[in-house]
């Protein structure tokens, strides 16, 4: 057969591969109802944060009176991704933009060490963690991004309450796609599908995030 084309599935598992960030709602999910213990059907719970899992982040998690992530097209939502490997084992630095060559509107996802050592989809969150500078994420602004990603749950460093990546990357009306795993993934160019589901007023949303 030809044009066989791979599809990467770029989310973490829900309830397994899953943390939340300190003092978020943790992901939960229980049978209200089960076929085996005489029930109609099954029937669960789920209980999670809007930034449970592979999310992504509108503006409006920072930026005061801006839009909801159901106030965007999907087409939003749908971009052209650049998969960027980083060997830096602290962050994301301006130098790995050099070689980016990119259209504005397109997506960055940077494969990292916390893809490499399993730190992403390990269920317990870290402190240690490769994230998005604030330079990184000013390079991301001038680069004029749709989407910025990164495989952890958290862009800017642990315990930054300054939270500059977040604003910056917000503030120029950029998605941030957050707690990917790109372990499976060559660097190079997709396409990247990462739909919110429809929730009015939400600042966030887990999708299913998957490359073409
Ligand atoms: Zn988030």
């Amino acid at each position: 057969m030809g044009n066989v084309r791979t599809v990467y599935d770029i989310s973490v598992t829900l309830g397994e591969e899953s943390f939340a960030y300190p003092g978020d709602t943790p992901y939960s999910r229980e049978f209200l109802m089960t076929v085996e213990k005489g029930g109609f059907y099954n029937l669960s719970k789920v209980v999670m944060s809007a930034h449970s899992g592979t999310h992504i982040d509108a503006p409006f998690h920072f930026i005061p009176g801006a839009r909801t992530v159901e106030q965007f097209a999907v087409q939003n939502f749908i971009r052209t991704a650049h998969v960027v490997s980083i060997q830096d084992k602290e962050m994301i630095r301006p130098h790995e933009f050099e070689k980016l060559d990119n259209k504005p509107g397109d997506a960055v996802l940077f494969k990292t060490q916390n893809s490499e050592t399993g730190r992403c989809r390990c269920g317990s969150f870290s402190k240690e963690y490769v994230y998005i500078s604030k330079e990184a994420s000013e390079c991301c602004a001038e680069k004029k991004l749709g989407i910025v990603g990164l495989d952890y749950i958290a862009v800017d460093r642990y315990g930054d309450m300054e939270c500059s990546s977040h604003k910056i990357l917000l503030g120029n009306n950029i998605f941030i796609l957050e707690g990917i795993n790109l372990e499976a993934v060559p660097p190079g160019r997709y396409t990247l599908f990462c739909l919110p589901l429809k929730m009015k007023g939400a600042e966030a949303s887990p999708v299913r995030a998957i490359l073409i």
